[in-house]
C-alpha cells in the first residue's frame, strides 16, 4: 500500500495542521518514523519535528507504543497490517521554508507536515487534502506542483509523488488565489498569489514569461511538464525557495505592480529578479546538483564548497536575464549589478573570509549572521555573482565572445543536470578549461590562476578591468547616507558618515551593524546603542544625517547614547565616508552589446 498523508485543518485559527499517515506493513517489525531537520535550498538545521504534538501510532485498533529516539525520530512497537499515525503541527511559520496556517490562507512544505516512515521511503507516496466545511465555503483551492492523482476543478483531492525525497520537493500553497498564467518553452505556467492585493497580475506574467522563455531557450527546453509560481503577499517580506517544478515565494505589497501601464521600479525589479533566481535553480542547482547532496542527508548537515556555483551563478544570472530578455534597460541592469558588487565592497568581510569557505560555513555564518557579518564574512551569492561576472567577461575576452559562460551553463546541464551526476568542486574550472583552450592556447594557466585567486583567495577580483574591457566603467564611490546600497550615484554630494547601518527607533537612532575602522566603532559605540544626540543636539532617524552634516571633518564631538539603559557620553570625530559602494556606467554600448544582449556577435 501506498503512504498516504491525509491533512486537513479544522483548527486553523489555532494554526493546527491534522495529519494522518496510513501505511501498511507487510511484516512484524518495529517502524521508525523521522522529520528532516532542514531541507535543501536553505542550509540550516531547522528541526521541523519540534512542530509535532499528540503524536499516536494504531495498528488496526490496537494503539502502538511509541519510544522517541532523537530530536526528530521515533520508533513504533513493532506491528503488521494496518498502519496510522495521528498528529498535529503547528504552522506559523511565515517564510517558504516551514508551514503557515490561518484562515486566511494554509501554507506547507512536506517537510513540516509528513513524517517519513523509514522502511517505505522508496514508494510513491500521496497527500490527499481535505477541506474543512468553513474552507469549502470560503470556495479555497489548492495548488502545488505535485502530480494530481484525482483532484476537482479546485484542485482538492490526491496528489502523489514518485517516493518521498520526490515529495518533499513540492510544497502546498491553499486558499482563495488570485492567479494568471502563460506559456514558456512550450509547456503552462501558472502563477497564484494568496494574501490581499491589487496586482497587475497580467503585466507582471508577461514580464515573467520572457525571463522563463530566455531561460528555456538557454538550457534548450524546460526540464519540466509544467511550473508554477506560489506568492505569497504579505505587508512586509521577502524570500523564495526553489523546487523542481515550483517555486515559494514571498514578497511585500509594495513589490507588486498595480497599474498594467505603471513604469517600473526598484521594488518590482527586485520582484521579477526573484522569480528570475528561483527559475534559474530549475536547472542550477535542482537538477545540476553538487556530487555532496547526492543523496541529500536531511538529518543533519550536509557540507559543500560549491555553493557559490550554485547561488552565485544563479544570482548573476538572474539579474542579467532581466536585460537579456529586455524586460529591463541596460542602465538598470547596471545599477542592479552595482548594487551586488556594492554588497561584496562594502565591508571587511570579503578580504577576511574566501567564497569556498564562506559555501562549507553556510550552517553556522551565512544563516547566522549576526551584526558583525558584513566585518566577519562573505557571501557566497554576491560574491559568487561577481565571480561569474569575471568568468563570463573573461571567456569573452579571451574569446572574442565565442566562448562564455552561457556555454559553460549548457554544458553542465548536459553533463550533469540531464543525467543526474553530481559536479565536483572543480568542474566549472575543467569546463572553462575545455571550452576556451581551442580559442586560447595557455587556457589551463589562466583559469587556474583565476579559480586560485576567487575562490581559495580573498584578493581582489579583476571585475573593473573586465567590465572596462566590455565598455562599462567601475568606480568606488563613497556612501551617501546609511541606507545607500551604491549603484548610481545620488544627487548632491555625500555627507558626514556614521559609519554603521541603523534601524528606525521612536527615541533617537539605533545602531545595527558598525563598519570596523569606521566613524561609530572609532567613537566606541557598539550595536543596538540608542544614540540620542550629536553635539548636544536631539537627534531622530528623520534629522541625524542632516545633524551630522552641520560639522567638519575633522571635528570632534560628543554623542549620547543609551547602551542597555545606561547613558554613554562619547567622542565623535566628525569623518566623510569611504569610497566603498561600486557604482557602474556605460561608456561603450557597442562593446558591452555581445554581453548585455548575448547574442552573438556577427562575424
Ligand atoms: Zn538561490
Amino acid at each position: 500500500m501506498t503512504p498516504r498523508y491525509l491533512i486537513s485543518f479544522e483548527q486553523a485559527s489555532a494554526h493546527y495542521f491534522d495529519v494522518q499517515l496510513l501505511a501498511h506493513s507487510d511484516h512484524l517489525e518495529a517502524q521508525l518514523v523521522s522529520l528532516p531537520a532542514w531541507l535543501p535550498g536553505s542550509y540550516m538545521i531547522r528541526d521541523f519535528a519540534r512542530h509535532i504534538i499528540e503524536l499516536k501510532a494504531y495498528c488496526g485498533e490496537m494503539e502502538l507504543e511509541i519510544e522517541q529516539v532523537d530530536k526528530q525520530t521515533w520508533r513504533l512497537e513493532p506491528a503488521q497490517g494496518e498502519l496510522k499515525l495521528c498528529y498535529r503541527v503547528y504552522a506559523w511559520d511565515l517564510s517558504v521554508r516551514a508551514a503557515h496556517l490561518d484562515k486566511l490562507h494554509g501554507f506547507f512544505n512536506p517537510s513540516s507536515l509528513c513524517l517519513q516512515l523509514e522502511s517505505q521511503s522508496h514508494l510513491p507516496h500521496q497527500i490527499e487534502i481535505q477541506l474543512p466545511e468553513w474552507a469549502q465555503q470560503d470556495a479555497w483551492c489548492v495548488a502545488t506542483g505535485m502530480p494530481a492523482k484525482a483532484v476537482d476543478d479546485a484542485g482538492v483531492g490526491l496528489y502523489e509523488a514518485e517516493d518521498y525525497d520526490a515529495l518533499l520537493d513540492y510544497p502546498f500553497e491553499m486558499g482563495t488565489f488570485s492567479e494568471a498564467g502563460f506559456e514558456a518553452g512550450g509547456v503552462p505556467h501558472r502563477m497564484i498569489y494568496t494574501g490581499a492585493n491589487r496586482a497587475a497580475l497580467g503585466r507582471i506574467a508577461a514580464d515573467v514569461q520572457k525571463i522563463c522563455e530566455y531561460q528555456c531557450d538557454l538550457f534548450g527546453g524546460a526540464p519540466f511538464e509544467h511550473y508554477l509560481f506560489m506568492t505569497m503577499v504579505v505587508g512586509s517580506g521577502y524570500g523564495g525557495l526553489e523546487h523542481r517544478n515550483s517555486t515559494a515565494l514571498l514578497c511585500s505589497r509594495k513589490d507588486l505592480l498595480t497599474r498594467p501601464d505603471a513604469p517600473q521600479n526598484e521594488d518590482y525589479r527586485n520582484f521579477l529578479g526573484l522569480c528570475s533566481h528561483e527559475y534559474f535553480h530549475s536547472w542550477n542547482v535542482k537538477r545540476i546538483q553538487p556530487k555532496e547532496f547526492q543523496p541529500f542527508d536531511l538529518s543533519e548537515e550536509q557540507y559543500t564548497r560549491q555553493l557559490w556555483a550554485y547561488e552565485g551563478i544563479t544570482s548573476y544570472y538572474d539579474e542579467l536575464c532581466l536585460r537579456r530578455c529586455e524586460v529591463v534597460s541596460n542602465a538598470d541592469y547596471l545599477e542592479m549589478l552595482g548594487k551586488t558588487l556594492s554588497r561584496v565592497s562594502r565591508g571587511l568581510g570579503q578580504s577576511r573570509q574566501t567564497v569556498s569557505d564562506s559555501s562549507f560555513n553556510a550552517w553556522s555564518k551565512f544563516y547566522k549572521q549576526d551584526e558583525n557579518a558584513p566585518n566577519a564574512i562573505v557571501s557566497y551569492y554576491t560574491k559568487g555573482a561577481e565571480i561569474a561576472l569575471c568568468l563570463d567577461l573573461l571567456l569573452r575576452l579571451h574569446s572574442s565572445h565565442q566562448v562564455t559562460l552561457d556555454d559553460v551553463m549548457r554544458k553542465l546541464w548536459l553533463q550533469h543536470g540531464a543525467t543526474g551526476q553530481g559536479t565536483d568542486t572543480d568542474t566549472v574550472h575543467k569546463y572553462c578549461v575545455e571550452l576556451l583552450t581551442p580559442h586560447k592556447e595557455d587556457a589551463p594557466a589562466l583559469m587556474a590562476f583565476f579559480f586560485h585567486t576567487a575562490l581559495e583567495t580573498t584578493e581582489e577580483l579583476p571585475t573593473a578591468d573586465l567590465l572596462e574591457c566590455m565598455g562599462v566603467r567601475y568606480q568606488l564611490r563613497p556612501p551617501f547616507s546609511a541606507s545607500d546600497k551604491g549603484g548610481k550615484r545620488p544627487k548632491g554630494v555625500p555627507g558626514n558618515a556614521l559609519g554603521a547601518t541603523v534601524v528606525a527607533d521612536s527615541a533617537g537612532v539605533k545602531l545595527r551593524t558598525l563598519f570596523e575602522g569606521e566613524a561609530a566603532e572609532q567613537a566606541g559605540l557598539a550595536s543596538g546603542d540608542l544614540i540620542v544626540a550629536i553635539g548636544r543636539t536631539k537627534v531622530s532617524n528623520g534629522n541625524y544625517q542632516q545633524v551630522l552634516n552641520e560639522f567638519v571633518p575633522g571635528q570632534v564631538v560628543e554623542v549620547h547614547a543609551f547602551r542597555h539603559e545606561q547613558l554613554l557620553t562619547l567622542k565623535l570625530t566628525i569623518s566623510q565616508p569611504t569610497p566603498t559602494l561600486v557604482e557602474l556606467e556605460l561608456f561603450d554600448e557597442e562593446l558591452a552589446q555581445p554581453w548585455l544582449t548575448g547574442q552573438p556577435i556577427q562575424e
